[in-house]
């Protein structure tokens, strides 16, 4: 597993105002990974993600087998910072039918007319099931507050939009979260912290390479420029939303490989700190099953 210190310093302490510019995004994070040099955390990085999805596929087994929590995996970023990559690779040994992937885009005319959380509540994952949100609730707290007159389509009650209207849905999503939590949700958020040099980068190589011009957007490029609101935005959600009960974590980006590994390290360590069981077969039941191994033999 990566080096506990390292998740340590990427967990945002509840209650923490998060400075955005004190976080690395790239892999040089601790002066232990550092000496070490970039080749030979590499190395390591692969090896550790290997290991963890291996990990990953036996516990999704158990969580669906013990049939008492769910996972909901948060997923958030400025574009090409590797969402969907790590959803593939995190994913990769985890059996389709125990997971469930859900992109949020702009509201639909029906989802507008519910409040903000609605259309998130009916893709919760069940219990026994790994439910990851990619981009989630907290586009209502991010772009919304980055283009507040998205809000003018929320149609709203009138009262002021200023810093307690923000405020206000902090507390509803940290409610909402901990309802879910008391209820049996595991949930694990990611905030993908790349550089906005290294999504220049990103960019430019969907220009430059025709199998990835599908993934350029002219959309994306006009959210770029508004790069500074963006990250006072995240800011300003990671400290009022990072709780006991769902916290955040600051994976740095730049590198995929540093993502994907963070990533399916924490969400391996997450489920197996789960008391998860195997049901217990009863006594009726052995003796059922019993019953079924002599009448098949017996054939
Ligand atoms: P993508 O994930 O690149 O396919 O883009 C989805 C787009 O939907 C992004 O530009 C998001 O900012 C946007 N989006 C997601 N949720 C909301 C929301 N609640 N209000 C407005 N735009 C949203
Ligand atoms: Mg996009």
């Amino acid at each position: 597993m990566a080096p506990k210190d390292l998740i340590d310093l990427i967990r945002v302490p509840p209650g923490k105002k998060v400075r955005l510019k004190d976080y690395d995004t790239g892999w040089a994070q601790t002066k232990e990974l550092k000496d070490l040099g970039k080749d030979v955390v590499k190395e390591r990085a692969r090896a550790i993600l290997d290991k963890n999805l291996q990990d990953l596929a036996e516990a999704q087994e158990l969580l669906y087998a013990d049939d008492r929590y769910a996972v909901l995996i948060v997923l958030q970023a400025m574009d090409a910072a590797g969402k969907d990559g790590t959803i593939k690779h995190v994913m990769s040994g985890v059996n389709p039918q125990g997971c469930q992937v859900y992109s949020f885009k702009k509201p639909s005319a029906e989802e507008l007319d519910h409040n903000f959380l609605w259309r998130h509540m009916r893709c919760l994952p069940e219990r026994g099931r790994i439910g990851i949100f990619n981009r989630s609730y907290y586009e209502d707290v991010l772009v919304v507050k980055v283009h507040p007159e998205l809000l003018e389509s929320q149609k709203l009650p009138p009262g002021k939009r200023g810093k307690s209207f923000w405020e206000a849905r902090y507390e509803d999503i940290n409610a909402f979260e901990r309802h879910l939590v008391r209820n049996g949700t595991v949930i694990v958020k990611f905030f993908l912290n790349v550089s906005q040099k290294e999504q220049k980068r990103r960019f430019l190589e969907r220009l430059d390479r025709p199998e990835k011009h599908w993934k350029f957007s002219a959309a994306d490029l006009a959210e770029r420029g508004y790069w500074d609101q963006y990250m006072e935005a995240y800011e300003d959600a990671l400290s009022a939303t990072s709780t006991d009960w769902a916290p955040w974590y600051v994976v740095p980006a730049d590198h995929k490989w540093v993502t994907r590994t963070v990533v399916a390290d924490i969400l391996t360590r997450t489920i197996c700190s789960l008391d998860l069981h195997y049901p217990e077969v009863t006594a009726e039941q052995s003796k059922a099953l019993a019953e079924a191994r002599k009448r098949l033999e017996d054939e």
